[in-house]
């Protein structure tokens, strides 16, 4: 799939295999952060195509496009796709070109980027390097900024929606999860300033909030499973959280049935994050 190969069917949604409720019937999104069968972004592309979207993607290099390929064709989808890496301006200006003369206008995009190097999640935070802090930072937290720059002039039109993924590391401590909860805060803040600063033009921004699930990245976090496990026993509802229930939340923020709700941080984790423990 190549940047310039186009235009998703119109009866794709149906093979995926779900009921639909047609919330997103009409839009346009972009979903950047899909890096295989695993990424939460791959369940809500879904469901956003399910609820009748028509999704691009952005993709990381020639490796993630395969994986994207081989996900594309297990659903029967031929989706608009261009590489973006999102710490590289000269990407990000030519997949904005390239989008805007795919698309003209779009009515949402999703964020669900982040990056820290391996050394920096676990082990005692204090040993934080600078370099390993400056790049969670611009990947996980200032790219949000370069993204709105670059869609805004392509929602202001119509209005938008904007969501980010976050995780509850962003307030609490939570063990290894060190220089990326502190990027997490960062992204949080950010999606309030830019939802100020964008309400004017109707574009909504907006943070999801999810329990731990099991995916490339989270892999690099120490103990990670150890964390699924408690997770599991005592969040209120007592079990872990799935892709697919996260992607439903953002179904209804990117709808127009969340139309009132801006610079909110919406937890999808079970009630997790309720507890005082
Ligand atoms: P994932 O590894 O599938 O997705 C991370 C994505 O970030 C990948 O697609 C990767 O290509 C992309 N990325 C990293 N550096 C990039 C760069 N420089 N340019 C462009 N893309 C880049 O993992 P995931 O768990 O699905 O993560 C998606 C989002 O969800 C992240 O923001 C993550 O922090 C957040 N989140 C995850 C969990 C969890 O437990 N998995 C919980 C809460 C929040």
């Amino acid at each position: 799939m190549s940047d310039a190969q186009t235009i998703q069917k119109p009866s794709q949604k149906e093979n995926l295999n779900m009921s639909s409720s047609n919330l997103l019937k009409g839009k346009k999104g972009i979903i950047v952060g899909v890096a295989n069968k695993w990424s939460i972004a791959w369940a809500i592309a879904k469901a956003c195509i399910r609820e009748g979207a028509e999704i691009g993607f952005t993709y990381q290099g020639e490796r993630v496009l395969r994986n994207l390929e081989k996900l594309f064709k297990e659903e029967n989808l031929e989706p608009f796709s261009v590489n973006l890496d999102v710490t590289k301006d000269e990407e990000l200006t030519q997949a904005g070109e390239t989008i805007k003369k795919q698309y003209g206008q779009i009515d949402f995009f999703l964020h669900a980027v982040a990056f820290a190097k391996r050394e920096e999640l676990g082990g005692e935070f204090v040993n934080t390097s600078r370099d390993g802090y400056h790049l969670a930072q611009d990947v996980s937290s200032y790219s949000l900024i370069a993204l709105s720059k670059m869609f805004k002039p392509l929602m202001e039109e119509k209005g938008g929606s904007v969501i980010a993924l976050s995780y509850l590391g962003s307030e609490r401590v939570v063990k290894n999860y060190n220089v990326m909860g502190v990027a997490k805060a960062a992204l949080e803040s950010t999606a309030r300033y830019l939802a100020y600063d964008m309400g004017s033009k109707n574009i909504r921004v907006n943070v999801v909030s999810p329990g731990p699930i099991k995916t490339l990245s989270a892999s690099g976090i120490d103990d990670f499973s150890k964390m699924l496990e408690h997770f599991r026993s005592v969040a209120p509802l007592k079990k872990n959280v799935s892709a697919e229930e996260v992607a439903d939340t953002c179904v209804f923020l990117f709808s127009d049935l969340s139309r009132a709700i801006t610079g909110e941080l919406i937890y999808v984790d079970c009630g997790y994050n309720t507890l005082a423990m």
